[in-house]
């Protein structure tokens, strides 16, 4: 298996800053995440505290990112990640069915938005999945529950229908997916996941629904369920000034790495993660 210096997770203005960085220090790396970009970038009606980019709108923004990535020649993968193994020595990053080596890991994942739901965290891993590609094959037959937030969320529901019996669809934000006889779309608002052993219900604000799973398809997810074992306050990484977790070779950089959430903060920090991942690969040799 091919083994990268660094991997990137996240495609808002830390993640590409630090693949910017990566690059001109002539690193193999990796960029994981929507090739959309961070909707947080291309949702912003206009954005005025970025400099040299005066009064540009959110959508030029990304539009920008997207050239200054394709003149760089930096591909976007694509992939969400849905957990990062620290094995001692080097990573194991799982991207929807792939799994990836990499020898130091830089987070930018951006912060997650609103609460868990409840039951969510009881459940992880036994019928709540935040992984459609990962997880679609053990529902074959069954009736799963997409509950959709992230950019992705329509998509990733369409594929889930080609794979288990019914998928009923929850949008919270976002494009909706096509209905047909195997997707349904309830506009109901989702409150609590139900179950004993393994979940068996999902609660709306208008009744009770019979499933087996429940994907919660946001664009980011709490930090430590995507890193086992890292120090968090929470919502956030803790880092230290040169963008250090306490796993070492694993940074954090932007809104994960906390407040204030601003572009020009997460750019900035993106590039001191990888500055710092650098001299880590360094010491390392
Ligand atoms: C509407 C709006 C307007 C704003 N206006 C301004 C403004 O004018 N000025 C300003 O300074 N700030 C503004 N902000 C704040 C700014 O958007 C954030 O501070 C900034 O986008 C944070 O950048 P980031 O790279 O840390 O994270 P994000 O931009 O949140 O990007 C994180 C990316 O990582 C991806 N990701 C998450 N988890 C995974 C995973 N497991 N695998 C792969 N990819 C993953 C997400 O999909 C996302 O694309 C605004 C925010 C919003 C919502």
């Amino acid at each position: 298996m091919e083994r990268f210096d660094i991997a990137i997770i996240g495609t808002g203005p830390a993640g590409i800053s630090a693949a910017l960085t990566a690059h001109a220090r002539n690193k193999r790396f990796v960029l994981l995440g929507s090739t959309e970009l961070s909707p947080k970038i291309s949702k912003a009606h206009r954005i005025d505290n970025y400099p040299g980019l005066p009064m540009i709108t959110g959508r030029e923004f990304a539009e920008q990112l997207k050239a200054q990535l394709a003149a760089m020649e930096i591909p976007v993968t694509g992939k969400q990640v849905s957990a990062v193994y620290a094995t001692g020595d080097f990573f194991t990053l799982q991207a929807g069915e792939e799994m990836l080596e990499a020898d130091t890991v830089i987070v930018a994942t951006g912060v997650m938005q609103g609460k868990l739901l409840p039951g969510e965290e009881a459940f992880l891993g036994r019928g709540v999945s935040y992984c459609a590609t990962c997880d679609a094959r053990l529902y074959r037959g069954k009736t799963v529950a997409v509950i959709g937030s992230s950019a992705d969320a329509a998509k990733e529901a369409e594929f889930l229908a080609e794979i288990v019996e019914n998928v009923l669809y929850f949008p919270i934000s976002g494009e909706l997916p096509s209905e047909s006889e195997k997707l349904r779309i309830f506009h109901e608002k989702p409150v609590e996941i139900i179950g004993e052993k393994t979940v068996s219900t999902l609660k709306t604000d208008q009744g009770e629904h019979e499933i087996s799973c429940v994907f919660v398809l946001r664009d980011a997810v709490m930090p430590d369920k995507l890193v086992p074992g890292v120090e968090t306050d929470g919502a956030h990484i803790c880092v230290d000034l040169s963008m250090r977790t306490n796993i070492p070779g694993l940074f954090a950089c932007g809104d994960i790495a906390g407040k204030p959430y601003q572009y020009v903060k997460s750019a900035g920090q993106g590039n001191v993660a990888a500055l710092s991942a650098v001299s880590y690969l360094q010491n390392k040799k």
